[in-house]
């Protein structure tokens, strides 16, 4: 499931220089692709803009070869998750992972089912009826994954999933995520501004500059050149 971004402009008020200039790339499917830039540089508004929360001025955005510049979110068949968890706090980690299949409508037995499998991916079976507050930072951002994945994505919308956590745990979980992406295999774009973990991570690496695309490429031959 590929997902291809064609000429995408977007600006946040009119005569303003645009957040996103004519951005053209492609996330090849399958591959973890990485938006790699400083802040401001448009990143997240490409990412939004994909996962359907932000309109675009200009430009298509084609999942899986569909254009999917007008649907509205939960008709893309994205998963995101984002710096700062997001998670329901009220809500047990179930409840939180089971939250995109009640919206959709699965049938009690099968969202039981979806979740046990996906407390199994993450590896926290133990503490499915714990609420947010009783996790760790890194535990808690697991179980954003989770919830993303529960609705078995096109594609895996990540948006500095680990700028929030602390060195230490950032690095167990970057493994993690190329432990879970070699399990799932689903097509997944990342936005970071760390140059070490766009390398380490992705199979493609797209960089942008003050709205634009300055490269892309595997990451090998970004860096080489
Ligand atoms: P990055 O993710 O690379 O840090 P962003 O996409 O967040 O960059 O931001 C790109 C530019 O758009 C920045 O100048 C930012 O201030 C601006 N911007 C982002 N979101 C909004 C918004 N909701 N309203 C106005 N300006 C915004
Ligand atoms: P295999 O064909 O190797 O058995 P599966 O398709 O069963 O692999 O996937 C392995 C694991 O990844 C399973 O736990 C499955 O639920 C999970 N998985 C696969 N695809 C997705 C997806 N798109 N979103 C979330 N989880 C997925």
């Amino acid at each position: 499931m590929s997902v291809i971004v064609e000429k995408l402009t977007k600006r946040f008020s009119a005569g303003a220089t645009p957040a996103v200039s004519d951005v053209s790339f492609q996330a090849p499917p399958g591959a973890i692709t990485t938006l790699l830039g400083p802040s401001g540089a448009g990143k997240s508004t490409i990412l939004r803009a994909i996962a359907g929360l932000e309109t675009p001025d200009e430009g298509r955005i084609l999942i899986d070869g569909v254009d999917c510049t007008d649907l509205p979110v939960q008709k893309r068949g994205v998963g995101v998750v984002f710096q700062s968890y997001a998670l329901f706090r009220h809500m047990t980690v179930r409840e939180n992972i089971a939250f995109g299949l009640n919206v959709r409508r699965m049938s009690r037995g099968d969202v039981n089912a979806r979740v046990d499998e996906m407390l199994k991916l993450i590896q926290l079976e133990e503490l499915g009826r714990r609420t947010p507050s009783q996790l760790s930072g890194g535990q808690r951002q697991r179980v954003a994954f989770a919830r993303a994945l529960a609705i078995r994505p096109k594609v895996l919308l990540l948006d500095e999933p680990f700028g929030a956590l602390d060195t230490r745990v950032r690095e167990e979980l970057r493994e993690w995520l190329q432990e879970l992406h070699e399990l799932t295999g689903v097509t997944t774009l990342l936005v970071t501004h760390d140059q070490e973990e766009a390398l380490e991570i992705s199979q493609h690496v797209v960089i942008m500059s003050e709205g634009r695309v300055a490269q892309a490429g595997k990451p090998e031959d970004v860096y080489d050149s």
